[in-house]
């Protein structure tokens, strides 16, 4: 649906001609409807934890007062709540900020293995917390492309923390870089393979939209924002790269991710 706006001038004085001018207004009223929805979607989203802190400190303020063992239970889940939503308003202003940062200045060279190296450090205690075993298949050729350094850091943290959050416990994770100069597309692509309850088909599409989460008993368990696959998509558009979800439900998920060299200067 397009939305345009109108407005007339005559030419000249005393004229009985006019000139009708319309502008395109779809794309203002587009960004208008988005920055509505995300509004409301946040405050949803805060008033869920929210709420449930409240009642929890009505309960302790009445019916639970004098009971240690209630007081120990509610104040660990309260603490989860408050975690949950520091992460949420962590999310919410990494994904504020990046919308308002100018066009990526072209030139500045970083190394994709190295930071797929070093957010893998960094996951290791989570990995290991979880039994799972992360493999890595790295290619030997030069893996630098023209990029910032700590937005691509933030791309592969949100994709390994998914893959160590809904891998199967006990199970692997196949990390694989590889890299190709030949024309026309050369590029570096990272894939990052779990064997966990994978995403139905008619989900793979949403699942990087804000707030999007699958309504799942293993998904809705894991701690989440539902602003993880949004922020990488984001940022990898802000690359002129993109995201490719592959999924079998109940076998796993491949998210790889697709980086041009072309910028390289
Ligand atoms: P969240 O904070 O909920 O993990 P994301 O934007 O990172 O938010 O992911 C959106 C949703 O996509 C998740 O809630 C989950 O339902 C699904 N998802 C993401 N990664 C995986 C994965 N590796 N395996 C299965 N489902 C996934």
């Amino acid at each position: 649906e397009r939305v345009y706006q109108a407005t007339a001038s005559a030419i000249g004085h005393g004229s009985q001609l006019y000139v009708l001018m319309f502008k395109d207004q779809s794309e203002a009223r587009r960004i208008d409807r988005m920055r509505a929805d995300f509004i409301a979607n946040a405050s949803h989203e805060m008033r869920t934890p929210l709420a449930s802190i409240a009642g929890f400190i009505e309960t302790l303020q009445g019916p639970a007062r004098n009971d240690p063992a209630a007081h120990e239970q509610f104040l660990q889940i309260m603490q989860n709540q408050t975690g949950r939503m520091a992460g949420l308003i962590d999310d919410m202003l990494s994904l504020s900020r990046l919308e308002m940062k100018p066009n990526l200045k072209p030139g500045t060279l970083v190394d994709i293995k190295q930071i797929v190296k070093s957010v893998l450090n960094s996951l290791k205690p989570l990995a290991e917390e979880s039994g799972l075993v992360i493999e890595c298949d790295f290619t030997d050729s030069p893996t630098q492309t023209a990029g910032d350094h700590d937005e691509l850091y933030q791309v592969f943290q949100n994709l390994l923390e998914n893959a160590c959050k809904y891998g199967r416990d006990g199970e692997r994770i196949i990390v694989t870089i590889t890299s190709s100069n030949t024309p026309p597309h050369p590029g570096i692509e990272v894939a990052v393979r779990d064997f966990g309850p994978g995403i139905a088909e008619e989900h793979i599409p949403r699942v990087t939209e804000r707030f999007y989460r699958i309504d799942t008993q293993t998904t809705q368990s894991r701690k989440g924002t539902g602003l993880g696959l949004a922020i990488v998509k984001h940022i990898l558009t802000r690359h002129q790269g993109r995201l490719s979800i592959q999924s079998e439900p109940g076998k796993g998920s491949t998210f790889t991710v697709h980086l041009p060299t072309k910028n390289l200067c």
